[in-house]
């Protein structure tokens, strides 16, 4: 089958990749979105560089602001600045940002349709059936992206609990007058988490988030104390919270037909609460699955389970057990990040993106499509073994950008 139909659903960062990269190898994909858009989704909005690689070029021209300088806070250890141009956070809207993703799938071919949540979706083995309140849709294959808690996901038996499951607080607020020009603040101090302060166009994004459940009824004072400790007044403006589910569900993240993307599978990493590069990269995984099983090559999707795993694992469980690490000492932490240049440099690898999966190998140089980016794309032949790569998904993703 060369041209599947496909049913996205969910139109965050995973499901508008897999969306764009799917109706580009020609597959007839509709994207469905359960609210009108352009929508709000709660976020800090911070787009590190191994998200900003990963999509199309459009999608960076709504970026507010880019900060390359973070101050790191920590009890006992007072605060201090790290300058990182390799880890520069591009602050974005969510809004607006996750809009131009779905233009891209739009212009790529896929039809969207916003105002139309999925309620019901079943499996068989011909294909999925998708009810919505305007009708039925039937698609060979379909790409969950539906968030936390991603209710399609259990209905299908599909995903399960998350590794880790973080609660995080935020509100806008005016910028502080204690914090440099251009600068963001990681507060530590929280077990299971951090505080941060992001400046974005016109205001700050101020929150707090924890994976510890322990933390979560506390959650709401942390943010006024950190917030005060800003400058400013945290009933200046109206603190919303949500989930972010983190290292992998436990559950199957594919059957035969369908496979989770985004916190659908629950992408996010468990040490900085970081979600849209994975989901950004679980739909390119998707998309290639997708194709790969349209192509012939695998009889069923459910490869994509250990794929996802394969790639995005150590990673995950490398920033989970680093995240325990560092809670049973942050003093001793950042005092590593701000006395060795090795911890800092590490640190800035794993914003940046210069370490697997999103790591520059040398053996994918010459698959970046447009030869622009050959010396700065992450490409690993990520889901083809090394003798067969040919331009892979993630590489056409990444051209694209
Ligand atoms: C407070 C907070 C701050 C965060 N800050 C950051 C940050 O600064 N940087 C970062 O990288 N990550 C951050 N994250 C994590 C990040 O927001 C998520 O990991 C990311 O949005 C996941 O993308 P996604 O595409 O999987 O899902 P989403 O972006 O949640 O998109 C899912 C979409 O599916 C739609 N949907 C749901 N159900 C249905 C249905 N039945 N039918 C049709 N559509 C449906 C939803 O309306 C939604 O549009 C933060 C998260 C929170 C909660």
């Amino acid at each position: 089958m060369s041209q599947p139909r496909v049913a996205v659903i969910g139109a965050g960062p995973a499901g508008s990749t897999a969306a764009r990269l799917l109706a580009e190898r020609g597959a007839d994909v509709t994207l469905f979105e359960a609210r009108r858009l352009p929508r709000p989704k709660l976020c800090g909005g911070g787009l590190t560089p191994k998200a900003q690689r990963l999509v199309p070029r459009e999608a960076l021209e709504v970026v507010e602001r880019r900060v390359e300088r973070v101050e790191l806070r920590a009890p006992h250890l007072g605060s201090f600045r790290i300058e990182a141009p390799a880890a520069t956070i591009a602050m974005v809207e969510r809004t607006r940002f996750d809009l131009t993703l779905v233009e891209a799938a739009a212009r790529a071919g896929a039809e969207v349709r916003d105002a139309t949540p999925v309620l019901d979706i079943v499996e068989d083995e011909t294909g999925v059936a998708i009810r919505t309140a305007g009708g039925r849709f039937a698609a060979d294959v379909a790409v969950v992206a539906d968030g936390e808690p991603s209710a399609l996901s259990r209905r299908l038996g599909l995903g399960g609990t998350p590794h880790r499951l973080a609660l995080a607080l935020e509100v806008d607020l005016p910028f502080s007058s204690v914090v440099a020009p251009e600068t963001a603040v990681l507060a530590f101090g929280l077990r299971g988490g951090y505080g941060w302060y992001f400046p974005k166009g016109d205001h700050a994004n101020v929150g707090v988030g924890s994976y510890r459940a322990s933390e979560h009824r506390r959650l709401r004072g942390d943010l006024a104390r950190f917030a005060r400790d800003l400058g400013l007044d945290p009933s200046a403006g109206h603190v919303r919270g949500h989930w972010i589910p983190q290292g992998l569900r436990t559950g199957p993240l594919a059957s035969d037909r369908v496979v989770l993307a985004g916190d659908a599978a629950a992408t996010a990493d468990a040490l900085f609460g970081e979600g849209i590069s994975y989901a950004l990269l679980s739909g390119v995984a998707a998309a290639q699955v997708i194709g790969d099983w349209a192509d012939g090559a695998i009889g069923s999707l459910q490869d994509h389970d250990r794929r996802l795993r394969g790639v995005l694992g150590p990673a995950l469980d490398r920033l989970g057990a680093i995240a325990l690490v560092a809670e049973g000492s942050i003093s001793v932490a950042l005092l590593g990040v701000r006395l060795s240049h090795t911890v800092r440099e590490r640190a800035i690898d794993a914003i940046a993106g210069r370490s697997a999966p999103f790591a520059i190998d040398g053996r994918c140089e010459l698959a970046c499509a447009c030869g622009l980016h050959a010396a700065e794309l992450a490409p690993r032949a990520l889901f083809v073994e090394p003798a067969g790569c040919d331009r892979c998904a993630w590489c056409l993703a990444a051209c694209a950008a």
